[in-house]
């Protein structure tokens, strides 16, 4: 991305700026393209106090850093790189999930400390796992990250059931090495069905102003059934998901976002039944790579008639 930048003539600048420095950081350099991912806030505050400012890209998918509105009011172009980043985020899902089943989240924790000592124990507590093939996942949110888990799940060889108003039916291609493909016919269920009916079930919903899963939901699910939350902090509420796994209504939980990002709360990072990841879902290798080729095409379509600066 920063090789495509300088080739098409915009000087780039990728440092770590402080929050509370930012807006002098981007004026000092009359930066005009501001590149960002999820932490840092472009706020109001930033879009009025840096006139030069003429495009806020963000590397990823929720935009909700940015004062997307107002931006586009004062006439900034805004972008994001929506697609680039989904096959990561399954990926993530599914590494929880198999983890999950076989309690590698526990025996990762426990190994360590007790490994030598109480093999045997460990061996009989951690021999209980289950398996994916033949299981039901249920998908909350099929956009392009549930649809990128919907084809990883066919492919496990689980059934597969979503929920998603605005999407009642949907066709799932899986390709494969050889450029053969598989093609399912998919269908969304009632969300009161897809609690009862999964064994597994992942979140895949934009920010949301109240919980998608809270004690009342988790009331619904199967026995033992498990929770995955790679979209956003506050979609699961967090008191009830270690209610639920301390009484054993769900076998494990995952998270990879939190209500209080990025300090989440002790008692969710003491919690032995929760596989957790430090909201790593779009970060991979070849996710950053496509993050940056794309924001680099996109600014470079829209600001290329300018001399300009990217700041990232
Ligand atoms: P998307 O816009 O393609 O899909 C979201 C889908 O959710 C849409 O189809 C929408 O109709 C549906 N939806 C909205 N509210 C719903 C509800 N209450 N119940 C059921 N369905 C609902 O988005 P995406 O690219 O698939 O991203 C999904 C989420 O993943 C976003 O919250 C995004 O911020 C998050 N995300 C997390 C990471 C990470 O690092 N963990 C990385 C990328 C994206």
């Amino acid at each position: 991305g920063q090789q495509a930048l300088e080739k098409a003539g915009f000087e780039v600048q990728t440092v770590h700026v402080a929050q509370e420095q930012l807006a002098s950081y981007l004026n000092k350099n009359k930066v005009s393209a501001l590149l960002v991912r999820s932490a840092t806030q472009v706020g109001k505050d930033i879009i009025d106090a840096c006139p030069d400012l003429k495009l806020i890209g963000r590397g990823g998918v929720g935009m909700d850093n940015i004062a997307v509105a107002y931006a586009r009011e004062k006439g900034l172009h805004i972008i994001n790189t929506p697609a680039a980043s989904s096959d990561s985020v399954a990926e993530l899902v599914f590494a929880h999930l198999a983890g999950g089943v076989r309690n590698l989240h526990e025996a990762n924790r426990l190994m360590p400390l007790e490994g030598d000592v109480h093999f045997k124990t460990l061996k009989k507590s951690f021999a209980n796992g289950t398996e994916l093939r033949g299981k039901t996942i249920g998908i909350i949110g099929f956009g392009r990250i549930g649809k990128a888990v919907a084809r990883i799940a066919l492919g496990v060889g689980m059934k597969v059931i979503y929920n998603d108003e605005t999407s009642p039916s949907e066709p799932i291609e899986i390709s494969f090495y050889d450029g053969r493909s598989v093609r399912f016919d998919l269908e969304t269920v009632p969300f009161e069905d897809l609690l009862a009916q999964s064994d597994f079930i992942t979140l895949h919903v934009p920010a949301q102003k109240k919980p998608v899963i809270g004690a009342a939901e988790i009331e619904k699910m199967k026995m033992g059934a498990a929770l995955i939350n790679t979209s956003r902090g506050g979609i699961v509420d967090e008191i009830a998901l270690v209610d639920a796994l301390e009484a054993g209504k769900l076998s494990f939980a995952a998270l990879d976002v939190f209500t209080s990002e990025p300090k989440p709360e002790i008692q969710i990072l003491m919690q032995p039944g929760l596989s957790l990841s430090p909201h790593i879902g779009a970060s991979t290798a070849e996710a950053q790579e496509r993050i940056g080729e794309e924001l680099a095409r996109q600014v470079i379509h829209l600001l290329q008639a300018q001399q300009s600066t990217a700041g990232l």
